[in-house]
């Protein structure tokens, strides 16, 4: 029998296919439209605020995360970036940044002022932050993932124009000698077993944090402490808000 073996398909289908398959998802990841359908379902939601909404419809979540993930970065679900790490649900990163811009010195200043993120990952958290805070500082303790995020903004600056790039560390957030303070706003995206006193001595009068921590119960907590002076004193009043699950905050540099 004359059989023909053709264990690749020819070049000409080949093409034609790829052309099938990567024009249609990479034009629908890349317009606006699926950004803002995701934000408009977080808007629906409620009680978020419309800045950080806003700023979210600017950031194309999906060059964030691996391509063969992309087509679910529109969805309201974490993702993994390597090293055992994952970019953040946007519902969380949402929350979070509308708990920073309730604070007091937010309102005030209608805006998050000068802010720390520790745990930069990915970097589109970070992304979305220097849309929102006058100066933005983010750390990470693995390398890898620090020189990826640092790549992947620089590569957003022109189509994003922020006024200041984000300044990207590679450190250990937990040190006080990583990064200086004073900040109007600290944002964490690891949960330790409870809060630094580093970051509570780097929050700014009128300052809020953000930050997951571990339940004596078990399980983690979203806690907010503002910063607040009374009476010439400063006084760190801290909340629990809801239930959340994150990564862990890890000590030392990878
Ligand atoms: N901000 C990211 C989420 C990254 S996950 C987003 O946009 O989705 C949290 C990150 O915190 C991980 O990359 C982890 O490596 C980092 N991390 C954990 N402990 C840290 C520490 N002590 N200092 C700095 N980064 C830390």
């Amino acid at each position: 029998m004359n059989r023909v073996l053709r264990p690749q398909r020819l070049v000409s289908q080949a093409v034609s296919d790829a052309a099938r398959l990567v024009a249609p998802s990479g034009i629908g990841l890349d317009s606006p439209g699926v950004r803002l359908r995701m934000v408009e379902r977080l808007r629906r939601g409620g009680r978020l605020d419309e800045a950080v909404l806003q700023a979210m419809e600017r950031v194309p979540r999906h060059r964030f995360v691996d391509s063969a993930l992309a087509p679910q970065a529109y969805e309201d679900t974490a993702l993994p970036i390597g090293h055992g790490q994952t970019i953040s649900k946007p519902s969380v990163v949402a929350r979070m940044l509308s708990l920073l811009r309730e604070g007091q010195g937010a309102q005030q200043r209608g805006g998050l002022g000068r802010t720390l993120e520790i745990g930069t990952g990915c970097g589109y958290q970070a992304a979305v932050l220097a849309g929102l805070a006058s100066e933005l500082v983010s750390v990470e303790r693995i390398l890898a993932l620090h020189q990826g995020a640092l790549q992947r903004l620089a590569a957003l600056q022109p189509e994003l124009g922020w006024a200041r790039t984000p300044r990207l560390l590679h450190a250990d957030g937990q040190s006080v000698d990583a990064w200086r303070g004073p900040f109007d706003s600290i944002v964490s995206a690891a949960g330790g077993d409870d809060i630094p006193a580093a970051w509570l001595q780097a929050l700014a009068p009128g300052g809020r944090l953000v930050a997951p921590t571990q339940q004596a119960g078990g399980g983690q907590a979203l806690t907010v402490v503002d910063h607040v002076l009374s009476g010439g004193r400063s006084e760190w009043v801290r909340q629990t808000v809801e239930g959340v699950h994150f990564v862990p905050l890890r000590s030392g540099l990878v």
